[in-house]
């Protein structure tokens, strides 16, 4: 997201987490001053509902920028093959579903 953040927060950040009983302090016997978290079943539970919030999100932010092929109905996000057709702009997938539907109507 281009953005840092600084040691001091991340660490009141864990200290939050660890204090709500969503993470828990493991031991790392690789270096004494590294220290290593893992989630609890609450924690996990947590980003569960965290991620499914975001995923709602992110599809209801893509949703109104979706747009069906006008030939085999498939939603197309991005690069959206268009033509004009008897005087209208429809919007395919591709040029192959814009050529069968230009075919169904015997153009
Ligand atoms: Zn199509």
């Amino acid at each position: 997201m281009g953005k840092t953040a600084s040691p001091t927060y991340v660490y009141d950040f864990l200290k939050k987490l660890k204090k709500e009983g969503y993470i828990e302090e493991i031991t790392t016997p690789k270096s004494k001053r590294s220290k290593g978290f893992k989630l609890t079943k609450k924690g996990g539970k947590f980003i569960n509902r965290i991620f499914l919030r975001f995923d709602n999100l992110i599809e209801v932010a893509i949703q109104s920028k979706l747009k069906a092929c006008a030939s085999c109905g498939v939603k197309i996000y991005d690069d959206f093959h268009t033509e004009t057709i008897g005087g209208k702009e429809l919007v395919f997938c591709c040029g192959h579903c814009a050529n069968a539907y230009k075919n169904s109507l015997n153009l």
